[in-house]
């Protein structure tokens, strides 16, 4: 079930741990306004619900290996004390599988900070956190680092960054930037204040972070629940999505991407 995209010049490989359909509502969205969707079934919605995952995708240019958004979302499962190593043993034999060993993982490119997903995990003494990825640099907008000190986040979400960011572990990088060769970080905010999307290849692929937290998104108009300035995001999904390039989000479902051609979002093949 892992995804591969080869284009000349890097490798987008989605690794991945499970899908699920779930209640729309984190999403911003009502079942009915899921149904309204017409292309979202059955590859990324089913009845009302919609499809979601916990993945990884890994942009590989040969130079740097780089992991975005690792599994975020799902602190309150991933980071259970009393099952989180399982978790983790369960990524890693998937990112071996993917050939993708973690301690050959070079960079966490993080479109914003809202959840730990992979940033970070529970030190093997219990006591504070780690990196998952050990070989690792945390690659974090400028504006969401800034957006962090002056607003720390709450409770162990707010331990881990802050914990990243005393090693001496976070870089920051600012709007327009190449974050690593071929991958040009946007700042977008709209969602959050330190938000970032982020193309490939001048644009063969963009990871939209959250602009569209699902595919559905792509088809349900402005989000005022999603996001502090709807219109405005709305406008930039209309923009990325008229060139058909290819898509991603970090927690949308299998296969992870796909292109617009028009009048729907058709899955990656
Ligand atoms: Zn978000």
């Amino acid at each position: 079930m892992t995804t591969s995209i080869r284009f000349d010049g890097a490798t987008l490989t989605r690794v991945l741990y499970l899908d699920a359909v779930i209640d729309p509502e984190p999403t911003g969205l009502t079942p009915d306004d899921v149904r309204a969707v017409r292309w979202a079934e059955p590859a990324w919605a089913d009845n009302g619900q919609v499809r979601a995952a916990s993945c990884c995708w890994v942009i590989d240019t040969g130079e740097r290996r780089v992991v975005v958004d690792p599994s975020g979302n799902i602190d309150e499962i991933l980071h259970d004390p009393t099952t989180t190593t399982a978790h983790q043993d369960a990524y890693a034999a998937a990112f071996d599988a993917a050939g993708l060993p973690i301690d050959t993982i070079d960079g966490v490119l993080i479109s914003h900070i809202e959840s730990i997903g992979l940033s970070a995990v529970r030190a093997d003494n219990g006591q504070g956190w780690r990196r998952f990825f050990g070989n690792a640099r945390v690659l974090l907008s400028d504006r969401a680092l800034d957006h962090f000190r002056q607003q720390p986040a709450a409770g162990e979400k707010g331990d881990a960054f802050a914990g990243l960011i005393d090693a001496g572990l976070v870089d920051t990088f600012a709007d327009c930037d190449e974050v690593i060769p071929g991958v040009q970080a946007e700042w977008t905010g709209m969602h959050n204040p330190g938000h970032c999307a982020f193309h490939v290849l001048g644009g063969a692929a963009t990871f939209v972070g959250h602009l569209a937290v699902t595919p559905v998104h792509l088809g349900t108009g402005p989000n005022a629940n999603q996001h502090y300035e709807p219109d405005l995001a709305w406008t930039w999904l209309e923009r990325v999505k008229a060139d058909g390039r290819l898509l991603i989000g970090p927690l949308w479902p299998s296969p992870g991407a796909g292109r617009w051609s028009g009048d729907s979002f058709a899955p990656y093949a």
